[in-house]
């Protein structure tokens, strides 16, 4: 490919910082550079607790743990978002209740979680999407109505605000990642959030195996041993090492990235103007980090033919997602297509634009042009070929038909 979809970054210091962490003779767990990391994420994001975890799927998974998800519970999350969050639901065998999103964010649609809770309801896990908040505010507000926790998905929120509030600080529990394709990255790695100063100690338990080691390291108990469920979600010093080099510079990844964003907006203008696609939405409370660059075009066929002519051109774009409750897991737990319109419009006409911190000025002009060639051809095609239209195209075109 001439332009990849990602290209990971190093910021600067990176391998200085883990030659260092290898100097230091520890490189298992929770030494310098995971605290540095913590401390600085608590710090600028206003956290009770950073707890660093081998993934974003790994935090979640914690968090489960610590919502007592059991068979029979049931956790309200979007159907339109990455597999990690329904598995942790799953894993525990709980239900994952999916509900619609919004078409102007792409988030969860606050305005149907209440229909969607039950006696059997135990929490909602709203995702972020491309770093732009969900509605907190009524979200928490509907969590203490009902009494359910509530668990921040900010995978792609890592630096991104909600009325000032840094997102994975708003929730109980918030979840962050640091996988090579998000903001900040150390090739794979996460964090659990933890605002509930109540959750602190059993989540330190939870992540060391189910043991009292770190109240050991604290001189709190005379041994450690095994008191509680857990597993292996510390990563190691090498990971953190990395991230702390990431972390440390993360003001000029903000800009450069709001550069990249703002670039493609301000060429994508005309198009938009034009009718033949649709540009991301932010609501004035939220301040993104711009995680991706993402266009709506009018129907499924557009988008799979965009993508493929993007191809031919050494360009490598992506869609996002298949919805969770079309997936053959979803359908084994009783959903159908048609249950979810926005979500399943939405995710037929979405694709993401290749963003990284170096992609140069040429590069997002040549996908630029290739997006506006693509699409003009197509207009030009249908009006052409309108007598041909299929019933299902039709179909596919006006459920949950978008403008933002
Ligand atoms: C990337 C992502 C995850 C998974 O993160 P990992 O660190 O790869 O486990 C989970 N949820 C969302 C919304 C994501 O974008």
């Amino acid at each position: 490919m001439r332009i990849p979809f990602n290209k990971p970054f190093v910021a600067g210091k990176e391998l200085y910082y883990i030659a260092q962490a290898v100097t230091y003779g520890n490189l298992g767990g929770d030494g310098h550079f995971t605290r540095q990391c913590s401390q600085l994420l608590e710090e600028r994001f206003g956290i009770q607790r950073v707890l660093l975890t081998p993934s974003c799927t790994s935090a979640l998974e914690m968090a489960a743990v610590l919502c007592d998800l059991a068979p029979g519970d049931e956790v309200i999350l979007p159907s339109f978002t990455f597999v990690s969050a329904a598995n942790a639901v799953v894993r525990l065998g709980a239900q994952p209740v999916f509900v619609d999103i919004r078409s102007d964010t792409l988030n969860i649609d606050d305005s149907l979680i209440e229909a969607a809770i039950t006696p059997r309801t135990k929490a909602i896990w709203p995702v972020h999407y491309a770093g732009v908040a969900c509605e907190m505010d009524r979200i928490m507000g509907i969590a203490d109505k009902h009494g359910l926790r509530v668990v921040e998905d900010a995978a792609q929120g890592v630096n991104a605000f909600y009325d000032g509030r840094a997102l994975g600080s708003i929730g109980h529990l918030g979840c962050y990642s640091f996988h090579e394709t998000k903001n900040y990255i150390c090739g794979e790695g996460g964090a659990l959030c933890v605002n509930d100063p109540d959750l602190v100690g059993r989540a330190e338990i939870i992540r060391d195996k189910g043991t009292d080691r770190q109240q050991f390291f604290r001189g709190e108990v005379d041994k450690y041993t095994w008191v509680d469920v857990g597993s292996s979600y510390v990563p190691s010093e090498i990971c953190s090492a990395f991230l702390y080099g990431q972390l440390e510079m993360l003001d000029p990844i903000a800009v450069r990235r709001q550069e990249i964003y703002q670039a493609y907006r301000h060429r994508f203008k005309r198009l938009e103007a034009e009718g033949l696609l649709q540009l991301p939405f932010r609501p004035e409370d939220c301040t993104s980090n711009y995680h991706m660059f993402y266009l709506l075009v009018p129907d499924v066929a557009t988008r799979d033919g965009l993508l493929d002519h993007l191809r031919s051109r050494g360009i490598h774009a992506v869609f996002h997602y298949v919805p969770l409750h079309s997936s053959p897991m979803g359908v084994k737990s009783g959903y159908h297509e048609g249950d979810l319109p926005v979500t399943e419009s939405v995710s037929g006409r979405l694709l993401r634009l290749p963003f990284y911190y170096e992609i140069t000025e040429e590069e997002q002009q040549a996908v630029v042009e290739a997006v506006g060639e693509f699409l003009r051809n197509a207009r030009q095609r249908e009006g052409r070929g309108r007598k041909q239209h299929t019933p299902q195209a039709e179909n596919r075109q006006v459920v949950g038909s978008v403008q933002g």
